[in-house]
Parts: C-alpha cells; sequence; structure tokens
C-alpha cells in the first residue's frame, strides 16, 4: 500500500528584543543565570506585567510578512500547567483571540512544484525557564533569565507532505524572519524552536490520521530526520494492523523517545489574563507598520532577474540573505556589470565568508574596482582571485595590491614579443614540427609563453604574436 505522508508545525522564535515581555528584565542569552529576573517574571505576589510595545511591533511584522489577518484585539491568556521551569504556574500566552489568523508562506518545495502552505495563527507569549541539568551533580538547576523572553508562535495547517518538504518550508521561514530581523533564529540557543505533527493515510485520503509529535531537533536537518523515523514507524506500526496513538516523542538523543501519551496531555484551563488589559492596535499603526516591511526574499528575487538580468539560480543564491543581497547591489551601485558581480558575489565572496554571517571582507567600492580591472585586461581571472583573497587583509585597493603581488598583466607588445622569441629559439624542433603542418602545438607555445612570462602575459597577445612569429616566413 502507498501512503501519504501529512505535516503540520509549530514553530517558536525568540523577538529580538532587549527587554522581556511583561517587564523591563534584559533578554540577554548567556548572561550569569538568575541575573535577568524580577517580581514580574519570578512570579511573585502583587508583580504586574506591562507588554512589551517592540515585541508586539515585531510579532505584527511576522505576521504581516506571512500575510496573517492582524486583529485589532486580541487577548492575553493563562496557559497552566505545572513545570519547575515555569515560576509562575503559568506562561502568559494568546489562545481562543490570537493576534494574526490565517496566513500563508509560497516556498518551492523539493518533492513538487511550488505549493502554498496555509498558517493557522501567529500569536504572542512568553518563554519558560532553562532546566540545568549538567551544573550541579545529580541535581537539577533552573535558570530563570530565559522566564518571560517574548515569543511568537507560529502554527501551520497539516498542508506538507514529506519531511523534506517540512525542512524547506523551515528553511524559507526562517530567511525571511532573518530578513525582517525580528529573531536571529539561532537554533543551538533555542531561539527557533519547532514542534512536528505528522500523520499518514493511504495516498489521496481525504480524512487524516491520527497525528503524532517530535520535538527538541536541534536543526532543520535533524527535524527532517526526525520526521522520517516518525513517518517509518507509522507506516510500520499500520501496515502490522497496529493502532497509532497520540503519543509526543523527543528527538534530543537523535533517536525518538516517547515522553508523553494521551493518558498525560494536558489540559491547561486558560482563561483571560486578568492583569492585562486586551491588546487594541489601531489601523494606522498596523498600516505603518506594513509600509515598513523590508523587501523579502521572493520580491527580491524576482527583481533581481528583472532588474539585473540575473538567471533564477542565481537570484536565489544572491537574495539568500540580506546582507549578501545588500552587498551584491552595493558593488553595482559603485558601477560593475551585475551579472559579472553576481559570479564574484557566489564566488569568492560566499566562499570568504564562508557561513552566511561571516561579515564581508572587501567593500563594495574595491570589488567594483578588481572587476574592472579585469574587464580592461589588467588582470587575468585567475589573477584577480588572488588579488581577492589579498584585498580582504588590507585596506589598499586592487590596483596596488595587484603591484604588490606582481600579478598585473602585461600587455606590453615588446615585452610579449621578447618572451615569445626566447621560448621559440629554444623549441627549433617543435617550430619545425609546428611549420611542417602539426598546428595542436600552438598551446604547447602558448603555455611555455605564459610560464616565460610568469602568468603575466595578456593571453590574447600571446596567441597573436606567436601566431605571426610561427609563420614559415618569419
Ligand atoms: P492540538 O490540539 O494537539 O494542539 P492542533 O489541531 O492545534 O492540535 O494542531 C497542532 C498542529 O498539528 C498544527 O500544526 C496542525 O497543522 C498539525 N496537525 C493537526 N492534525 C494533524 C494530523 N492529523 N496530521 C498531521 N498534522 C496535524
Ligand atoms: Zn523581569
Ligand atoms: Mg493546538
Amino acid at each position: 500500500m502507498s501512503w501519504e505522508t501529512v505535516i503540520g508545525l509549530e514553530i517558536h522564535v525568540q523577538l529580538a528584543t532587549r527587554s522581556k515581555m511583561f517587564c523591563g528584565c534584559s533578554s540577554a542569552f548567556g548572561d550569569q543565570p538568575n541575573t535577568n529576573v524580577c517580581p514580574t517574571c519570578l512570579g511573585l505576589p502583587g508583580a504586574l506585567p506591562v507588554a512589551n510595545l517592540e515585541a508586539v511591533r515585531l510579532a505584527t511584522r511576522a505576521a504581516l510578512a506571512l500575510d496573517l489577518t492582524i486583529h485589532r484585539t486580541s487577548v492575553f491568556a493563562r496557559k497552566n500547567y505545572f513545570y519547575p521551569d515555569l515560576p509562575k504556574g503559568y506562561q502568559i500566552s494568546q489562545f481562543d483571540m490570537p493576534l494574526a489568523t490565517a496566513g500563508r508562506l509560497r516556498i518551492a518545495s523539493p518533492d513538487r512544484d511550488d505549493i502554498t502552505v496555509e498558517i493557522t495563527r501567529l500569536h504572542l507569549e512568553e518563554d519558560a525557564g532553562k532546566s540545568l541539568h549538567d551544573r550541579i551533580p545529580e541535581k537539577t538547576a533552573v535558570d530563570f533569565n530565559r522566564a518571560g523572553v517574548p515569543l511568537v508562535e507560529i502554527v501551520t495547517e497539516p498542508d506538507l507532505r514529506s519531511p523534506a518538504e517540512a525542512r524547506a518550508f523551515l528553511v524559507a521561514l526562517k530567511q525571511i524572519l532573518q530578513y525582517l530581523e525580528i529573531s536571529d533564529c539561532n537554533m543551538e540557543e533555542g531561539h527557533l524552536r519547532v514542534d512536528a505533527n505528522l500523520s499518514i493515510r493511504p495516498a489521496n485520503g481525504s480524512t487524516l490520521g491520527v497525528k503524532q509529535e517530535v520535538k527538541n531537533m536541534n536543526s532543520f536537518a535533524a527535524a527532517e530526520r526526525a520526521l522520517e523515523q516518525l513517518r517509518d514507524r507509522q507506516i510500520d506500526l499500520v501496515e502490522a494492523k497496529q493502532a497509532i496513538e497520540l503519543t509526543t516523542f523527543s528527538a534530543a538523543s537523535g533517536a525518538l523517545r516517547a515522553i508523553r501519551k494521551k493518558e498525560e496531555s494536558h489540559d491547561y484551563r486558560y482563561f483571560p489574563e486578568p492583569d492585562l488589559p486586551p491588546l487594541t492596535l489601531a489601523d494606522d499603526w498596523i498600516a505603518d507598520e506594513r509600509h515598513a516591511l523590508p523587501e523579502l526574499p521572493e520580491a527580491k528575487q524576482i527583481r533581481f532577474q528583472h532588474e539585473y538580468g540575473i538567471r533564477p539560480y542565481d537570484a536565489d543564491v544572491l537574495s539568500a540573505t540580506r546582507q549578501i543581497a545588500d552587498y551584491f547591489e552595493a558593488v553595482v551601485a559603485a558601477g560593475a556589470p551585475p551579472v559579472e558581480t553576481g559570479k564574484w558575489v557566489m564566488g569568492s565572496v560566499l566562499h570568504e565568508t564562508k557561513e552566511d554571517d561571516h561579515p564581508v571582507q572587501v567593500d563594495p567600492s574595491r570589488l567594483a574596482a578588481l572587476i574592472a580591472m579585469v574587464a580592461r585586461g589588467d588582470l587575468s581571472t585567475l589573477a584577480a582571485k588572488r588579488v581577492y583573497r589579498a584585498l580582504a587583509a588590507t585596506n589598499d585597493g586592487p590596483k596596488a595590491v595587484a603591484e604588490r603581488l606582481g600579478v598585473l598583466q602585461v600587455r606590453n607588445e615588446d615585452q610579449i614579443t621578447a618572451w615569445v622569441e626566447a621560448v621559440l629559439q629554444a623549441r627549433d624542433s617543435e617550430v619545425a614540427r609546428f611549420r611542417d603542418g602539426e598546428t595542436k602545438l600552438l598551446g604547447f607555445f602558448m603555455g611555455q609563453v605564459m610560464q616565460q612570462s610568469g602568468g603575466k602575459a595578456d593571453p590574447d597577445k600571446v596567441r597573436a604574436i606567436l601566431s605571426d612569429k610561427l609563420q614559415p616566413d618569419s
């Protein structure tokens, strides 16, 4: 039997605010444990929460970018449960009246054509603290610095049809959130957390199967792997005529481990947060936020194709991050031809930055000047790559660096003629063979002259002068 996989995702994203969601404590990561705490985020009696407008703004931007409807009134609610890292005994979240509902994100699926994934909702909430199991031997410690840090939760409809497609969605979502500069989305620091829900059903089925959930994946690759394991496990069960039970798994160790069964599932007893008024947003304010959205990856890709004649795949690479896209455009603005600039950015520049967030060392005007030197024939492409690497370590311009490296291309005809003659004199027998019709030896002579020049001779000039000197009557 052939099975269809159905996946829906719940993604928590930490918003890049300076302070927490409902108090003034710093939301910095990595400070000494329990130094960024106050009566409000510790849930001490009498402390009152106040919503952080900056967090509301960032959440609104995310919702607008994902095409959700922003609700002018949304309501904070208490989600009640007991856990050691939850000092108040409840988490302030949003429940039946979330900030935004009904959006969508179009992505390129690895298995199908472009697909549109419906976004069910996006709401604001606060994070819990963090249990530390490796701090004190045999004991668990709790760090409340993270308690109260602002999060958005983004929930998708069960629209994804494979683990690879789920990963592609996550990559596209992260790219947008980074473009918006609302979160660094650093998964190692827990700034982006994914809970994935998966079920299977007969191919082309119309009803949904029983879903199981998997969490604690520390990369998108790990999420894809965990979903593959969950899918295979469900298929094995169903084919063995066993029931699939509502179960939550942890993928923290790489293998799936059941951490919660249906009977233990939570009843959170949600109710509206009595200490906070409903969150109301003015239409003008929402409109201003919409206006302030940056150009998003898809729009940028299309513009790069139309405005600069960049091919679709290259436009995709060049708009992978805002940093790279802005850099590319700055080099073009400095006068370099776009397609050539694209090649440089996708080659040497991305190679130098290695990972996306390593800063580019060669400022746009120097790369533009380097590209111009190649176009004028002052540098071979190979030499230009060497110059580029050297530019990263200095503030000098490409001309000075090329001179210092001694790689400026030589186009002086007397000089090239001298090199050619030196080679031909030392190679009489090859010259004779060439003149007897073995014309493929031209490549050999080319190589010899280039070597003679230390790689600096202009190859076009070398070829012309060689051809001339190899004529039988010369
Ligand atoms: P719960 O009540 O358990 O929170 P929801 O209906 O709110 O479940 O859905 C939570 C997530 O699970 C959503 O991302 C949704 O798309 C996904 N989901 C729901 N049902 C299924 C299913 N049968 N198979 C796969 N994913 C599902
Ligand atoms: Zn606080
Ligand atoms: Mg739910």
